[in-house]
């Protein structure tokens, strides 16, 4: 076999030990080639150099145990299920294996050979009887040879008819033969500067470890080139947007002769005062000084000739819509159209009234664009936008479809990021001219390792302050049998004219029955808690005229409880709106009930969110725990990170970017930082990865990141 690594492209039949027929099972699990097995890794690890004897089970702890298989027992239970027992033994104790409803279990039990190998929470059973529940095992003659057993041994993920003992005795043979052959994209001295074990090494430590420190130091080498790699992927698409020529707009040569100076934050340059003079006249507002900074920021990025590429994160009402109307402002002063991209029509159209409210005095035209727009409103929207008779455009999807022109597009702002991936940010933006400016908002706080991750590419700007007067919104946690009360208190609240939001029950099955929850919900308070309000009920089926019209009655004040499931999850503003009901709040992550509870605390009254919900499992108290606890969406984020971990939270798994293979955000966030800095280092010795010592790293990244790095890499 040759020493160039291509013995890993071989066929894993010819494996010594593996043969046709376990190469079969293997294939289940897509593995085909002994460079798949290689980089097939276990999900944990049985320490069996030192079983414990059974005498020496603990219960309350998750342990390996070994022994005789003395008896099986199978007997139906009073639940009507099947409870099957095993009973083993090793002369200095006993222990069961307890499994429900699994016949064959039974006769593979049955072929009683030997010993038995089990993992598992090892619990006090009936008559205090050490058991198992639903255990990991399997026959200890499984493996090839006895002297093997004292070891790490490894627990690879499976897949339904694929035994652990074919795919350990793969790896082992793979290792065994092949890992010396694996080849180190990383440079010999860049390893050692970053203290990083070889390739070769720590992939056959990942499979059999010689101990816990050689384990923890082969995963922190595959977990950094991970880490390395996305980050150089990041970061090449960075420098080659920031070569690319973009629009450099003149900002601060605008017309600024007869306008005073009468900006308190006195910008250094003269001639800036025009426009910053144009946003306070055009605001209802004063600017808080970290929308000024942010917005100062985009400017700055504006008047460069590179394209912009700019996310703006600030937390649930610290006034993104603001930042964005003086980006849009800018750009139509210096003669660009500007288009702003939201994930729903009801925000479409907030933003639209929003905008339009503002720049209509100054005689900029807004056009909206959505989906429900009849043709021959669609038809006028995109003229306007085409001919550039609209500067301002507000919409949902549809500014993406074809058919979309802009006349001179020089600004694209897509709000609520998370909500998009990648694909949508690029369709806005080649809508415009050349390379348009592009600016994303996110209200998702993320943790700065997530930031680092999924934005990596884009620059950051943080609106870290929340405009004054407005009080911390109170949190309360209710148990349902507590539900009088609440409704005590949101009566009280609308007899002194606020108004209220009833969230209902998340029901994941369908929207059929999330439809029907709410209207339950709408018909209950309607009829027997509040005959005498005004209720309106909000769903995802309503048609989206109907969903403007009960908005807008609820924005007029012509209703004071909106019931409705979570399409107002995102940016609905109502600032008299003050107290949210949660209804089943333990149905609903973080995140989401960060989002929500962002809907009230809008205006200058004190605001409060009620969480309806049964102590359910540990976790899902914790949950309410912290949203009492804190309003802080990056201390939110941090907890759903460590609660649900970073697959589940938003826009993560679209972007796909978080699916690595050893590397995992939780336990090795740490390692981020530094990866990223290898990658700006070996991008300033080495911008294009030309040089013969990158250049596995350029193919590593081509093949790991493919289409994401074909945009920059090619
Ligand atoms: P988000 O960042 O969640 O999108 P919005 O832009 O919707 O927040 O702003 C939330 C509310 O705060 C809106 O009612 C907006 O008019 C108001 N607002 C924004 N900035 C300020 C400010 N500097 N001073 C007072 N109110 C503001
Ligand atoms: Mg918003």
């Amino acid at each position: 076999m040759s020493e160039n690594g291509n013995g890993l492209e071989m066929e894993i039949q010819y494996l010594k030990g593996v043969g046709p027929k376990t190469a079969m099972l293997l294939a289940k699990l897509k593995l085909q080639t002994v460079r798949d097995v290689l980089y097939y890794f276990p999900r944990r690890y049985d320490d069996r150099r030192n079983l414990p004897k059974l005498i020496m089970l603990r219960s309350g702890e998750p342990q390996t145990v070994r022994g005789r298989l003395i008896k099986l027992d199978s007997r139906g239970t009073k639940g009507g299920k099947v409870l099957l027992r095993a009973t083993l033994d090793d002369s200095t104790g006993q222990v069961s294996l307890v499994w429900f409803n699994q016949p064959w279990l039974k006769r593979e039990l049955e072929k009683a050979r030997g010993e038995i190998i089990a993992y598992g929470l090892v619990r006090e059973g009936p008559g205090r009887q050490l058991e198992i529940s639903s255990p990991e095992w399997e026959w200890l003659d499984e493996e090839d040879d006895s002297d093997d057993f004292a070891r790490i041994t490894p627990v690879y993920p499976l897949t339904e008819g694929v035994p652990q003992w074919a795919i350990r005795r793969a790896a082992k043979s793979a290792c065994q033969f092949f890992a010396s052959q694996v080849v180190d994209p990383l440079p010999n001295d860049f390893r050692q500067h970053y203290k990083l074990p070889s390739l070769a090494w720590s992939v056959q430590q990942l499979h059999s470890p010689e101990n816990e420190d050689s384990r923890r130091s082969a995963h922190r080498r595959l977990a950094f080139e991970e880490f390395l790699y996305l980050q150089l992927t990041l970061q090449i698409r960075r420098n080659q947007v920031k070569q690319e020529i973009g629009i450099a707009f003149p900002i601060s040569q605008l017309d600024s002769l007869d306008v005073a100076p009468i900006s308190l934050f006195a910008p250094q340059d003269q001639a800036s005062t025009t426009l910053w003079e144009q946003v306070h006249k055009m605001l209802p507002f004063q600017l808080t000084q970290a929308q000024e900074r942010v917005i100062g920021e985009i400017w700055d990025d504006m008047e460069r000739p590179a394209p912009m590429n700019r996310l703006v994160q600030g937390d649930v009402g610290s006034g993104k819509t603001a930042v964005a109307a003086c980006a849009m402002l800018a750009a139509v002063r210096c003669g660009y159209q500007a288009a702003l991209m939201a994930p729903t029509e009801i925000l479409a159209e907030q933003h639209y009234a929003n905008l339009h409210r503002l720049f209509e005095p100054l005689g900029i035209t807004v056009r909206l664009l959505v989906g429900k727009q009849g043709a021959k409103e669609k038809r006028a929207a995109m003229e306007a936008a085409s001919s550039g008779q609209a500067q301002l455009c507000v919409g949902t999807h549809a500014l993406i479809q074809e058919g979309v022109q802009f006349h001179k597009l020089g600004l694209a702002i897509i709000d609520e990021q998370h909500r998009f991936g990648v694909v949508q940010r690029l369709a806005l933006r080649q809508k415009g001219i050349g390379n348009p400016d592009v600016l994303v908002m996110t209200a998702t706080p993320i943790p700065r390792t997530l930031t680092m991750t999924l934005y990596g590419d884009l620059d950051l700007s943080v609106i870290d302050e929340l405009p004054p007067g407005r009080k911390p919104i109170k949190t309360h946690w209710k148990l349902p049998s507590e539900r009088p009360q609440v409704y005590k208190v949101v009566a009280d609240l609308v007899a002194e004219g606020r108004q209220a939001y009833f969230v209902c029950p998340m029901i994941t099955e369908s929207d059929k029955m999330q439809t029907q929850a709410a209207e339950d919900l709408h018909y209950r308070l309607s009829t027997e808690i509040y005959p005498h309000l005004r209720i309106g009920l909000l769903h995802g089926q309503m048609k989206s005229l109907e969903k403007e019209a009960v908005m807008n009655a609820f924005r007029a004040h012509e209703l004071d409880i909106l019931v409705s499931t979570v399409v107002i999850e995102v940016g609905v503003d109502v600032p008299n709106a003050t107290i949210m009901v949660i209804e089943d709040a333990f149905r609903f992550g973080l995140s989401q009930l960060h989002q929500l509870r962002g809907r009230v605390g809008r205006g200058s009254h004190q605001s409060f969110c009620i969480l309806i919900s049964e102590s359910k499992t540990e976790e899902s108290n914790q949950r309410m725990k912290v949203m009492v606890r804190t309003s802080n969406g990056f201390e939110i984020a941090e907890e759903d990170l460590k609660l649900r971990g970073p697959g589940d939270l938003a826009g993560t798994r679209q972007s796909g970017i978080v699916d690595f293979n050893v590397a995992n955000l939780i336990d090795d966030g740490a390692l981020l930082e530094p990866a990223r800095q290898a990658a700006i280092q070996i991008l300033t010795d080495d911008p294009g990865l030309s040089l013969p010592r990158h250049s596995l790293i350029l193919e590593e990244i081509r093949k790991k990141r493919g289409d994401e790095a074909m945009i920059v890499v090619s």
